[in-house]
């Protein structure tokens, strides 16, 4: 999502919490949500686009036009700043507890003061809930339980994805400043890893002070914590601190190496340069001299690309994500690296949504147009089957909006996949019936209720899907929300056994909330011959550009092309589908 469209849409969101907690009617509330919904899902970059032509935006009304120009011509919203005097903030981090409504926050916060997450953890440590009026034993337990879920809050990382469109706002604006060569996010958001702790910017320039001085000035960056020669530090609007570097251009490759990390990788092939007579660092590779000594006065080796340092280690280039010191250091320098998946390997996208059923945000022409656009050759639509109770379509629906795929096939290039996300209840079972599932090109099949049983239980419901003749692929496969929800624990290993046994899939989620497949969980998979997809899931037109970031999880999780199945040509994709119809069909019959 564009880093404008994510800030506005934070605005209406921030608006609809507020109301609620002062209690207004849930409609009102309803509608800013809608709003901010809205925004999140429009297709182009609001920064770009006139005032006058905001309200012919999908979902956006004249009023929240009026709101979205206030803000982005004054930095604020009036109604939203006398909202915020009006409430107390601890309140509004309360509600963000699942299952913790506005009301029961009020009470907490003025009968006992409670205005955290932490400080109602305490307060329900030492028993303070119970007498409370309205506040049952159950409500209680439920509470402890969301809290639980919610994981370490209080740990100093943020999700990647809070970071991502922000980090990249900055780096387009730093890259178009005079004199600057390259601006990227390097440290652990280029390595994709779920969570950071903070944002490395580094830049290429031979005149440092002005592309400092343009990152103290913006207008994304809250206060600037240091502003030295060799580096800034700000916290961005976001609460996230961002340390910018700007090297000669001449060390750009040493300095990424460096600043990229891990630490522990770093480690490794300074260890390996060493044994080389040479010594690394962030202006470069050099050759130390005869008496041992290295530095600036020594020759330096290779500097200006990473590859150029890979290559004078005698190693093979390590994509960002693999650098882990998990054993990609030792395989580069034999020459024995994996191929990991690369963006330019997939050909399609095999989970997304339409607004045929309720969440999606945008029409099946619009995603079909922008899938095209983005050069996939397959896109399957596989919309919420009937059991989800709000968004789910039944089976006319079904029928009519295979005629629309039909028709709209005749006008496009790309292949539209007749698909299906399928609902796994309890038992294992799922939507429809079986020859009704047969009619669908593609079927994804997961877990949308229930979260919150056990283990084992979700890991049983799920394995009585692999073994599903329509079932294809099981998507989001432990159910985490990055920051919000843990996954439940699933016997991984036993979920890859039945699924290459049966030939079934298992989804690595590209949306950057879920990543799921985790990245450890799909090297587990791979080493256990599993195949995957990497599906963007996307509910938007937007949510089609989270692809990157899943095939950077992939590299963190060694997947080599030929097991992605999206990374295959349609043929044999089909070919696949049917074999396991085929073989599973003479089980079930
Ligand atoms: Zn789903
Ligand atoms: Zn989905």
């Amino acid at each position: 999502m564009a880093w404008t469209n994510e800030d506005v849409a934070g605005r209406f969101s921030e608006i609809a919490t507020l109301l609620k907690l002062k209690g207004e009617d849930a409609f009102r509330v309803r509608a800013y949500e809608r709003a901010a919904a809205a925004i999140g899902a429009a297709s182009v970059d609001l920064a770009t686009v006139s005032p006058d032509q905001l309200s012919e935006l999908k979902g956006i009304g004249a009023s929240t036009a009026k709101k979205i120009t206030e803000y982005l011509e004054t930095g604020t919203i009036g109604m939203l700043e006398e909202l915020r005097a009006g409430v107390p903030p601890g309140l509004v981090e309360l509600v963000r507890i699942p299952g913790l409504g506005p009301k029961t926050a009020a009470i907490l916060h003025a009968e006992l003061g409670v205005d955290s997450v932490e400080s109602l953890r305490h307060a329900i440590e030492a028993g303070q809930l119970r007498g409370l009026k309205g506040l049952g034993a159950k409500t209680e337990a439920n509470l402890r339980d969301s809290i639980v879920r919610m994981g370490a809050k209080h740990d100093e990382r943020v999700p990647a994805a809070d970071a991502i469109a922000i980090a990249g706002e900055l780096c387009t604006r730093l890259r178009a400043l005079p004199g600057v060569d390259e601006v990227v996010y390097a440290g652990s958001l280029r390595r994709m890893r779920d969570t950071i702790g903070d944002v490395d910017l580094l830049a290429a320039s031979s005149d440092p002070e002005p592309v400092m001085a343009a990152l103290r000035d913006s207008d994304l960056v809250e206060r600037v914590i240091a502003a030295g020669e060799k580096k800034t530090s700000v916290i961005l609007r976001r609460g996230i601190q961002a340390d910018l570097r700007v090297v000669d251009p001449v060390a750009w490759g040493a300095a990424l190496v460096y600043f990229t990390g891990s630490k522990a990788h770093n480690i490794r092939i300074r260890e390996r340069a060493i044994r080389r007579r040479l010594s690394l660092n962030e202006y470069g590779l050099w050759r130390i001299g005869e008496d041992g000594r290295d530095g600036l006065l020594g020759e330096r080796v290779a500097s200006r690309t990473e590859s150029d340092v890979y290559a004078a280690l005698g190693m093979q280039f390590v994509p960002p994500p693999m650098r882990e010191d998990t054993g990609e250091v030792e395989a580069a320098a034999q020459g024995t690296l994996p191929q990991v998946v690369t963006v330019a390997d997939i050909r399609g996208d095999l989970h997304g949504h339409s607004d045929w059923s309720g969440d999606g945000k945008a029409t099946l022409e619009e995603m079909v147009h922008a899938a095209a656009e983005r050069g996939l050759a397959y896109w399957a639509v596989t919309d919420h089957a009937e059991n989800l109770s709000i968004n789910g379509i039944d089976r006319e629906g079904m029928r009519c909006r295979r005629r629309a795929i039909a028709e709209l096939q005749e006008r496009v290039g790309l292949r539209i996949l007749d698909g299906v996300e399928l609902n796994i209840g309890i038992d294992g079972s799922l939507d429809y019936d079986l020859e009704f599932l047969l009619e669908f090109d593609f079927c994804v099949a997961s877990v949308h209720t229930l979260l919150n049983r056990p283990g084992e239980e979700q890991t049983a419901r799920i394995l009585a899907a692999i073994e599903h003749p329509a079932v294809n692929v099981i998507g989001h496969p432990t159910g985490r929300k990055i920051g919000r929800r843990p996954g439940y624990d699933i016997d991984l290993d036993a979920l890859v056994e039945r699924a290459v046994f049966t030939g079934t899939a298992l989804e690595l989620n590209a949306s950057p909330r879920r990543f799921d497949l985790s990245a450890e969980h799909c090297r587990r998979a791979i080493e256990g011959g599993a195949l995957l997809t990497i599906s963007c899931d996307a509910h938007s037109v937007g949510d089609l550009d989270n692809l990157g970031y899943g095939v950077a999880t992939a590299q963190r999780g060694w997947v080599p092309p030929d097991r992605v199945l999206n990374c295959w040509d349609l043929d044999r994709l089909l070919d696949m589908v049917n074999a396991k119809r085929g073989s599973r069909m003479r089980k079930v019959r």
